[in-house]
C-alpha cells in the first residue's frame, strides 16, 4: 500500500488473478532490474530469477491485502508500481468511506503476513526436497547447501524468495506512513487519542524514517533505500504542516 495510484500508460500489463484485476506499471520492471543488477557478477539467469521473485513476492503481498478486504466486504484491484505495489479498494475510492480501526489493521497486516507465508513455504519445500540452510541472526540466510544434481539456480530462487519476503515484510511493518506499519500505527494512535492521534503517528513516522535513512546510508550502505526513507520523511513533514495549518491539533501544543 504505497502512495497514490499512477495514471495508466500504453506499456501497462493487465491480467486477472481469479476475479482480481492486476495492472503492472512499466516502472515496476525498471526498478526490479535496477535493484537486481546492483550486485556483483551480472548473470542473466540470476537476474531473471530475481525479477520473477520480486514480481511474485509483491503480488502475493498485495493479494494478502485484497483477500483481507474481501473478508470485510470490499473489492479491490492490484497495481504493481515502481517501489512495490498497491491494493486499491474499489469501495473506498468509489464511496470515499473509511474503514473501522479493526478492519484497517487486519487489512494492513495481511500483506506482510502473506509475504512471510510465501517465504516460509518456499523454505519448507526446499528443506523437504533435501536442501540445507543455515540462518544468521535476524533470520537472514547465511549459507545454502543444495542436494546433488540440483541446479544452483534453485538455491538462488530459495534465497531470493526468503530474503525478499522477509525484508519486504519487515520494511512494510515499520511505523512509517504510508507503509503498512504506518497505517497500523495511525489507527492505534487514533484509538488512543482521537484528536491528536494522526499528528502523533506522523511525528513517529517522520522520526523513524529519518533514523532509517541514516542507518541505510551509513550502516547498510544502501543509498537507494536512504533516499526512499528521506522521501517518506519529507511527505510526512508536509502532511504534518497541512494538518497543523487546518487547526487540526499539532502546532506548538504538541
Ligand atoms: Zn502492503
Amino acid at each position: 500500500m504505497l502512495l497514490a495510484e499512477p495514471p495508466p500508460t500504453p506499456y501497462d500489463w493487465h491480467f486477472r488473478l481469479g476475479s482480481i484485476p492486476v495492472r503492472v506499471h512499466p516502472l515496476f520492471w525498471v526498478l526490479a532490474v535496477l535493484l537486481g543488477i546492483s550486485g556483483e557478477n551480472p548473470d542473466g539467469w540470476r537476474l531473471l530469477i530475481w525479477v520473477a521473485v520480486v514480481f511474485a513476492s509483491v503480488l502475493v503481498h498485495e493479494l494478502g491485502h485484497i483477500v483481507a478486504m474481501h473478508f470485510f466486504g470490499e473489492r479491490g484491484h492490484i497495481v504493481l508500481y515502481s517501489f512495490g505495489g498497491l491494493a486499491v479498494s474499489d469501495r473506498i475510492s468509489a464511496w470515499g468511506r473509511g474503514r473501522t480501526p479493526f478492519s484497517q489493521i487486519v487489512i494492513s497486516l495481511a500483506g506482510p503476513l502473506a509475504g512471510f507465508l510465501l517465504g516460509i513455504a518456499s523454505v519448507a519445500v526446499f528443506l523437504a526436497g533435501g536442501g540445507q540452510l543455515v540462518f544468521e541472526t535476524y533470520g537472514l540466510i547465511r549459507s545454502i547447501a543444495l542436494p546433488e544434481q540440483v541446479s544452483r539456480y534453485v538455491g538462488d530462487l530459495v534465497f531470493y524468495l526468503w530474503t525478499v519476503n522477509l525484508l519486504w515484510g519487515a520494511l512494510n511493518l515499520l511505523p512509517i506512513y504510508p507503509l503498512d506499519g504506518g497505517q497500523i500505527s495511525r489507527e492505534l494512535f487514533q484509538l488512543w487519542d482521537a484528536r491528536q492521534g494522526i499528528i502523533q503517528s506522523l511525528w513517529l513516522s517522520l522520526f523513524t524514517a529519518v533514523l532509517l535513512a541514516l542507518v541505510a546510508m551509513t550502516q547498510w550502505e544502501t543509498p537507494f533505500l536512504g533516499i526512499f526513507f528521506i522521501y517518506m520523511a519529507v511527505t510526512n513533514y508536509m502532511a504534518i504542516q497541512q494538518l497543523s495549518g487546518r487547526g487540526f491539533g499539532g502546532g506548538p501544543r504538541w
